[in-house]
């Protein structure tokens, strides 16, 4: 477990990434008990893109905070890249969290005060990464989700996508094998969402495995499998019929300009 994320790279036999067996999480507000999630078992493999989808309540939020390390299932089995999280100290899960896993979030969460530059730098920061190593990196990520201009940018003098887009690339910035993203779109206009979908339909075909929230059908359309969950259970998984590619639909789109003026 102390073994480097990279060396497990192409290791798995059937391709899967994420098992989950019997998950069930249980929130207990004093007398009150919260089952959130019910018994979720699914496995996704490298590659895939799957949309997660349900009503607000449905446990798809205490479900990707499980997947992506940041809470513990109440039971239930959870292997990520064949690994028992359950059996993980609390540095070895940070140290997969860090190296394995992107995290995008509806709210963008960037530091308000810092730069793009500096806040797709920040994961690096928990890590050895030379100053200049680190800068190399960040900018990399930043190009990569076609911010290679707005560097020096503060996320005030940045759009709600570009945002969202600085919160993509500080997901990438550790090289992770899977990025969840918890309802990405939800603050965005439909024309920026679908530019967010595009990125990250182009980091699924390198490989990167996606899972994202959303509760809007449009915007499950362009992921390969929909899993629609409900009461904490899954009510419905299967594989998305006549799926939508993001660049096709923004040129069918109209423009937007792509300010900060309402
Ligand atoms: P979703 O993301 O689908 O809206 P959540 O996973 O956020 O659903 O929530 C599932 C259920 O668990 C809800 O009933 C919610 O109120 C409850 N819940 C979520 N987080 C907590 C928490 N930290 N403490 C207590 N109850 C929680
Ligand atoms: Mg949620």
């Amino acid at each position: 477990m102390t073994k480097e994320s990279g060396s497990f790279m192409g290791s798995t036999p059937n391709g899967v990434i994420i098992d989950v067996h019997h998950l069930t999480k249980v929130y207990k507000l004093g007398e009150i008990e919260v089952h959130a999630l019910r018994g979720i078992t699914l496995s996704i493999k490298q590659g895939e893109f799957v949309a997660i989808m349900g009503a607000s309540g449905s446990g798809k939020s205490t479900f990707m905070n499980i997947l992506g390390c940041l809470d513990k299932p109440t039971k239930g089995l959870y292997l990520l890249d064949h690994i028992d999280v359950g059996d993980l100290s609390r540095d070895a899960l940070a140290q997969i969290r860090n190296h394995k896993i992107g995290f995008v979030f509806q709210g963008f969460n960037l530091l308000s005060r810092t730069s793009a530059l500096e806040n797709v730098e920040l994961p690096l920061l928990y890590s050895d990464t030379s100053g200049r190593i680190r800068e190399e990196k960040a900018v990399a990520a930043l190009e990569r989700v076609g911010l290679g201009d707005r560097i020096h940018h503060y996320p005030n003098q940045l759009s709600g996508g570009q945002q969202q887009r600085v919160a993509i690339a500080r997901a990438l910035v550790n090289d992770p094998r899977i990025i969840l993203a918890d309802e990405p779109t939800g603050n965005l206009d439909s024309r920026t969402s679908v530019e967010v979908m595009e990125i990250f339909q182009q980091l699924n075909d390198t490989g990167i495995t996606i899972l994202l929230v959303t509760h809007e059908m449009d915007i499950a359309a362009f992921a390969k499998r929909q899993i629609i969950f409900r009461d904490g259970k899954v009510r419905s998984d299967k594989i998305t019929t006549k799926r939508k590619r993001a660049k096709k639909v923004l040129e069918n789109m109209p423009m937007i300009d792509d300010e900060d003026d309402e």
